[in-house]
């Protein structure tokens, strides 16, 4: 399964706490994103571990993402919820800037899910309630986050979900940003992971995460998300469509689930509060406990 990238970028400003490079220890790289690379680091003065994202102000410039960068720091240093991931301050020097985030022992998701090719459901289940749980928080602040894939929900220990990558996160509402009231109409995201309205180049909202959150459940438990096509056009026409098929071996709950939130019509899909209450998670949840708490 190819790495697949974000369309780009955002504003905003802020800034949460002074640290400087030499307050931390430097251990190992956890990985290299597109914009910079993960070190696994130690707070000198509390002995805390966290994750540290170096990114050079050069790249910054030249990819002309500044703007996407702070909006990341901006809204994820208003987000506390135990399922999204926490940004503890940021610095810079001259060449670099740095984030100080939560630590997530296991890395991102699509590392599990392109090792193990599907998940089994109490696993899958507990991922989705997880993220729904999360994206709930998001919502509940007017922020929607637009980018939800493998590739930015991160995994700790004991299975904790943490939502991660805010840059192409937007409010619902007060932003500058081309908007109508509660509506926006920026066509941003992943192609797989697109819902009709943005295909379609029509507003959207919250519920863009929702129909997100279907491709992601259909995701887990099938291998490939459900309008995946050689060529981007074919996969915005199976979107528009709605045109997936769920394998018939999958769980007739998760296949309500599924249709549930994989809805054209963004007012009739299924609400974060069903999700979390849904039969098959409900179901599941039993079997959560027993096998890795
Ligand atoms: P990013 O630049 O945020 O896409 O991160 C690059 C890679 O570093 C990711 O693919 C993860 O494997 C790893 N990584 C990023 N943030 C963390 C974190 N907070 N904890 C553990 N690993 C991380």
């Amino acid at each position: 399964m190819p790495r697949r990238s974000t369309v780009l970028p955002s504003q905003g400003k802020g800034q949460t706490r002074q640290w400087k490079l030499t307050d931390f220890e430097i251990g190992k790289r956890l990985g290299k994103g597109k914009f910079g690379k993960v070190y696994c680091v130690r707070e000198k003065s509390s002995g805390y571990v966290c994750a540290l994202k170096v990114m050079s102000k050069q790249e910054i410039v030249s990819y002309h993402i500044e703007k996407q960068i702070i909006r990341e720091i901006e809204i994820q240093a208003n987000i506390l919820h135990e399922n999204c991931l926490a940004l503890y301050g940021w610095f810079q020097d001259d060449q670099n800037v740095y984030l100080v985030v939560e630590y997530a022992a296991h890395g991102e998701l699509y590392k599990t899910l392109t090792r193990l090719k599907r998940l089994a459901d109490p696993l899958a289940s507990y991922y989705i309630y997880q993220v729904a749980r999360a994206l709930k928080h998001l919502h509940s602040k007017h922020l929607i986050h637009r980018d939800l894939k493998p590739e930015n929900i991160l995994i700790h220990l004991d299975h904790r979900v943490k939502l991660a990558d805010f840059g192409w996160s937007a409010y619902v509402g007060g932003d500058p940003a081309p908007n109508t009231g509660n509506r926006r109409t920026t066509m941003c995201g992943t192609l797989d992971y697109l819902p009709p309205e943005m295909v379609e180049a029509r507003q959207h909202d919250q519920r863009v995460d929702v129909w997100a959150l279907g491709v992601l459940l259909y995701e887990l438990l099938v291998g490939h998300p459900p309008f995946e096509e050689k060529h981007a056009g074919d996969t915005y026409k199976r979107i528009a469509r709605v045109d997936f098929s769920v394998p018939e071996w999958v769980d007739a709950d998760a296949r309500d689930l599924l249709a549930g939130l994989l809805r054209y019509d963004a007012e009739r899909r299924t609400t974060l509060d069903d999700v979390v209450m849904h039969r098959w998670v409900l179901k599941n949840k039993l079997r959560w406990e027993k096998s890795w708490r």
